[in-house]
């Protein structure tokens, strides 16, 4: 069956699917406060920023699908969290190495009105656009752009709700392997919701300025690698700096949240290969520990940076400035 056909006949499907229960705008943002919003470090000769776009509110039955509800709101209390309410950005990174300005993801995407989609209206106003502006970055200054991978929450922000490239001068980097799985016949029957976002921000891509990243490491300009990490998704990449002996890897989704750090085997709904997951986020923590890296995690709480360190037979989270 095609992909689009099996979406049409399929389309209620999606109103059951975990992804829609975090796609409700959380107002508690607090806006103005730039602080919350950027958060500046340099790696080596590149000078980084991390941008919040938007919070949402995940659930612990999606975070941890595999353990006891007592113990995930046992292991969450230490968070300050409950499993009813898991606050987790969306961010986007900026690296600067001179005139070089590279954009790692894009956050959901802003759209002025609510998008309805199949009798539903989701509001979707990502900050990331807004953010680069009152930095003082103009769109058309990014030179690459690079998606870790398809889900919304990444690719959102490739495209204006206009149709048009919100970085209209960058060339796209992204991994073939993810460019692959999304349009075969393979990832029929994801949620119809992340097709809306693939049409809008990725098909385009096919006219544009796009760049597909092959094997296990490749290099997206210097110092700057992507790792492919499969399970989340087949194609997701990690990105790795390395400037003057200082680095830092960006991990994406490998990880959702601290406890799949302290706990290699809590899986979570967002994964399509879990003992691929697994093998990814093992990697990535002998990666980071062997190098002495810091981490940049996606979902963690605002600005997602620190470490993975050794705690026992495993390892734990610890959250640090940079
Ligand atoms: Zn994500």
């Amino acid at each position: 069956m095609e992909r689009r056909e099996f979406l049409r006949k399929n389309g209620e499907l999606f109103l059951s699917l975990p992804f829609l229960a975090a796609t409700r705008p959380d107002f508690s943002l607090r806006p103005g406060l730039a602080e919350y919003e950027s958060y500046a470090f340099t790696i080596g000769k590149f000078k980084c920023r991390v941008f919040k776009d938007q919070m949402f509110k995940y659930l612990g039955k999606d975070y941890f699908i595999n353990v006891p509800d007592e113990e995930v709101s046992r292991a969450l209390e230490r968070y300050q969290q409950k499993p009813d309410n898991i606050p987790s950005p969306f961010v986007s990174m900026l690296i600067e190495n001179g005139s070089d300005k590279i954009l790692i993801d894009t956050g959901i995407g802003y759209s002025r009105e609510p998008i309805t989609f199949r009798g539903k209206s989701y509001q979707f106003q990502g900050r990331l656009l807004e953010i680069l502006a009152r930095e003082g970055v103009r769109p058309e200054e990014i030179t690459t752009l690079v998606l870790t991978h398809f889900h919304p929450d990444h690719i959102g922000g490739v495209y204006s709700d206009a149709g048009t490239p919100n970085f209209p001068k960058a060339r796209v980097v992204l991994h073939e392997a993810e460019w692959d799985f999304w349009r075969s016949d393979r990832s029929a029957g994801q949620s119809p919701m992340f097709y809306l976002f693939i049409r809008n921000n990725i098909e385009p891509l096919n006219k544009g300025n796009l760049e597909l990243l092959r094997g296990q490491e490749a290099e997206i300009s210097p110092g700057v690698t992507a790792i492919r990490i499969p399970g989340h998704t087949p194609g997701q990449i990690a990105v790795r700096l390395a400037s003057e002996g200082k680095g830092l890897i960006y991990i994406s989704d490998a990880f959702l949240h601290p406890l799949h750090i302290e706990h290699l085997d809590w899986q979570t709904n967002y994964d399509l290969d879990h003992a691929e997951a697994r093998k990814s986020r093992s990697r990535l923590l002998s990666l980071a520990a062997e190098a002495g890296l810091p981490i940049q995690a996606f979902h963690f709480e605002f600005p997602g940076i620190g470490r993975a360190e050794k705690a026992g037979n495993g390892w734990k989270w610890a959250s640090a400035k940079i």
